[in-house]
């Protein structure tokens, strides 16, 4: 060395003379060896191009302590070689800390998670590799991009996010996001925000933390399955329906709402598990699951509890247990319906049949444990009865469900038996003239007892048995109607029939009604149908139409129980009415309650103005035949002239009153 400054020592730790000396100490020497290629590598280059350099490197200081030096100089031409001339640096602490900084970015890059920083318009400024991994997009690529138009695909959910970090600095919680392939994937993600910092020139910006949960989210909903599902139904398994019956039961206590669990096990599968092997048992539980699950609406569940035993919950809403029950009822004989067609196993069919035990259940008195242990006995009831049928637990309703049963059994009886038999009640005109009459339905039982409409129709009614006695008495009415026409004394009456809404809405009505005619040969014009306001109200557009056709073929119509109802005057005056029949009830007390004498004289005035007929039935005493005629009616029906009778004392009453 030329010339050495005495800073030399500070820096080296070596005195300057050291290095002067000669063989003196050689500054490359302490260099570590590491660095020493590259710094000879610097210095001839500067030698090449004459020029300046600036070199980093480490030195091994006297005390065996690395140093970073920073070297700034020049190669000057001296005759034929170079001379260096340059200052030294102690560049460690700047070293150090630049290190500590790169160090720490490089935590950043390397976390498992995705971080990412985005300023206050949602443009992602940081992007590590945790987030190129996650979400599929490079750091370039994302670099830039809004993260609400990048990655999400919920923009309620990140906008409330993002509220929330402004408020109140951090936001966690769960978002799914859309990976670049556009697949979605669950991260649970903390974001904070990060305030501007102006000694570092930084805004303010939110840094977002995701972890990927997709795995985890699978796993839980594995869990969840294997836990509260059946493997081989894939209905819930007992462990659910306990829980759903408990909160069913709470929540009934609550609303004191009434709710069914039903049992259902199905008869002589141990048969077939038996003869066929446990595959085909396996096969038929699953196919039965499928058909239980079509018999129930969505609220309620189907369960399996185990074997061949299968629950369904009928959520509590309604209000009492007779309504529950009803619910229940037309679900269990859904079961046993659906029972009915055979199941395909493998090659094989097969047939199988169910029965059902029913319990009501209220939670103010029921428990989980009572609840099933009723369901239970009920379904051992269903056994006891011979299979493929249903009981309930509760015996009023079992005993109201027998005697419906019962009574429904009867009427299919009394169809095929012919023990229907139709009466005839007289109406007369203001002479006291027979101008027709009213059929009405009578049961004669096999003991001789007369049943009246009262105690059986409202059974066909709601059983649907109503179309096939309600065909039957059409039949029977024109075969009626038919042989009065055919004689001159009774050629002119009419004949009233009623008819059932669920008969008339029936899609094969009017046809039905074409082929009595023309079996019959009645001449429809003198047949009068008497249809109730309910209906009426309840399809107006549907009824108004069979009406129409009706009315073509010659039929007339009354309008039955008015006043009972709510019909509409817009109703009345679209429909093609003929008359309107005043009911009963009206007539009871029409000459001492004022109210009563109002309606009917309203009822036969609108009769006037809208051209319809009016007829009273119900007229009991010449007082009621009285007023009615003052107030302008002059048709009438009643206990005066005659109850309904049979059709042969119809006839010889008519040809004598005549
Ligand atoms: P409705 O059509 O209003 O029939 C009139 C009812 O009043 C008949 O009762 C009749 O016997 C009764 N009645 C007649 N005159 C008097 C009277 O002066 N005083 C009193 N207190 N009652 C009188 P019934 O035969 O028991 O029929 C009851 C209801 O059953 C009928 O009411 C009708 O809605 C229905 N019904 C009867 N036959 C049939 C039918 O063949 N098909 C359908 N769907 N329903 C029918
Ligand atoms: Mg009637
Ligand atoms: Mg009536």
């Amino acid at each position: 060395m030329e010339f050495v400054s005495d800073g030399i020592e500070r820096l080296t730790g070596y005195p300057a003379a050291a290095f002067m000396a000669r063989p003196g100490l050689s500054y490359a020497n302490i260099i570590v060896p590491e660095d020493r290629h590259g710094v000879e590598r610097g210095i001839a280059a500067a030698i090449q191009d004459g020029g300046e350099f600036q070199l980093t490197y480490r030195i091994r200081c006297a005390n065996g302590d690395l140093k970073w030096v920073c070297e700034q100089g020049s190669a000057v031409p001296h005759g034929v070689s170079h001379v260096l001339e340059g200052l030294l640096f102690d560049f460690t602490r700047v070293r150090n800390a630049d290190m500590l900084v790169r160090e720490q970015a490089s935590y950043l890059q390397r976390a498992r998670d995705a971080i990412v920083a985005m300023d206050m318009n949602s443009r992602i400024s940081y992007w590590n590799s945790g987030a190129e991994r996650l979400y599929g997009w490079s750091a370039t690529e994302a670099r830039g991009k809004k993260f609400s138009e990048l990655l999400c695909e919920n923009l309620p959910a990140y906008h409330a996010a993002y509220e929330t970090t402004l408020a109140t600095g951090e936001w966690s919680g769960e978002l799914s996001h859309m990976r670049r392939d556009g697949a979605c994937i669950e991260t649970d993600t903390r974001w904070t925000l990060l305030g501007a910092d102006a000694t570092l020139g930084a805004q303010q910006k939110i840094l977002v933390i995701s972890t990927d949960i997709s795995e985890r989210k699978h796993n839980e909903a594995k869990i969840y399955r294997l836990a509260f599902f059946d493997a081989l139904t894939d209905l819930p398994n007992r462990a659910s329906l306990l829980d759903h019956l408990r909160r069913a039961l709470l929540g009934s206590a609550r609303t004191r709402k009434c709710g069914a669990l039903m049992f259902c096990d199905l008869d002589k599968f141990k048969y077939l598990n038996d003869s066929q092997g446990h595959a085909a048992g396996d096969m038929l539980l699953q196919a039965v699951a499928r058909r239980l699950e079509h018999c129930v609406r969505e609220a309620d569940m189907v369960a399996r509890l185990g074997g061949d035993e299968f629950v369904i919950l009928i959520q509590p809403v309604e209000d009492t247990r007779e309504g529950a029950a009803a619910q229940a009822e037309t679900v269990a004989a859904k079961v046993v319906a659906a029972m009915a067609a055979p199941f395909q196993l493998a090659e094989m069919m097969y047939s199988v049949s169910v029965s059902v035990g029913v319990a009501t259940m209220c939670g103010t008195v029921d428990t989980v444990e009572s609840t099933l242990r009723q369901a239970d006995a009920a379904m051992y009831q269903a056994k006891a009865c011979g299979r493929n049928t249903y009981r309930f637990h509760d015996p009023a309703i079992q005993a109201a469900w027998s005697a419906r049963a019962e009574l429904e059994n009867g009427m299919r009886r009394a169809l095929r038996d012919s023990e229907f038999v139709l009466h005839y009640q007289p109406q007369l005109d203001r002479s006291s003239r027979v101008i027709g009459a009213e059929a009405l339905l009578r049961w004669r039982l096999p003991d001789g007892r007369l049943l009246y409409p009262a105690e059986f129709i409202h059974a066909a009614e709601e059983s649907g048995m109503i179309i096939e006695i309600g065909r039957w008495v059409l039949r029977t009415a024109c075969t009626e109607l038919a042989r009065w026409q055919r004689f001159p004394d009774t050629a002119g009456l009419t004949l009233s029939v009623n008819v059932s809404a669920g008969q008339f809405t029936e899609p094969d009505f009017v046809p039905m009604l074409a082929e009595i005619f023309e079996q019959t040969g009645v001449q429809p014009s003198s047949l009068k149908l008497e249809l109730t306001e309910s209906l009426v109200v309840s399809d107006f557009t549907q009824t108004a139409l069979t009406m129409g056709m009706l009315k073509q073929r010659g039929i007339s119509f009354s309008l039955d129980d008015f006043g009972t109802g709510y019909s509409s005057l817009a109703y009345l005056r679209k429909l093609p009415l003929d008359q309107l029949k005043i009911d009963q009830s009206f007539m009871r007390d029409v000459l001492t309650d004022q109210n009563d004498a109002s309606i009917v004289r309203s009822i036969i005035a609108l009769g006037d103005s809208l051209g319809l007929q009016v007829i009273a039935e119900g007229v009991e005493t010449p007082g009621q035949r009285q007023f009615l005629s003052d107030a302008g009616c002059f048709m009438y029906q009643g206990f005066l002239y005659q109850h309904a009778i049979s059709a042969e004392h119809f006839t010889a009453y008519a040809r004598n009153v005549h």
